[in-house]
């Protein structure tokens, strides 16, 4: 991801190993044009959210995590699913007594 802002300059960190670029970007191009030259990778995963890949993380395996949305403990659009299940599974255990 590239955040910052014009005035202290833009910094650009890798979604999945959270590795900063050493360099400060002046404008939010330059970032941009960074990523292009070095190997950086822009995958969006199944919730349509876009994560930029280092080029230490650009390998098939980790783009198909990434895609699958698995990286990160606990996607928002997962939670709902999560909780029904874990109600499933209390309710099942009740009935059992
Ligand atoms: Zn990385």
């Amino acid at each position: 991801m590239i955040y910052g802002n014009e005035q202290e300059g833009y910094t650009l960190a890798c979604n999945y190993c959270e590795d900063e670029v050493d360099e400060v970007f002046d404008t939010f191009m330059d970032a941009v044009n960074y990523k292009k030259d070095h190997g950086w990778k822009n995958v969006k995963d199944k919730y349509d959210d876009w994560h930029e890949l280092c080029p230490a993380c650009s390998k098939p395996e980790i783009i198909n995590k990434v895609k699958d949305g698995v990286v990160w403990d606990e996607p928002p659009k997962q939670s709902g699913n999560e909780l029904a299940r874990l109600a499933a599974i209390d309710e099942a255990e009740f009935e059992g007594f």
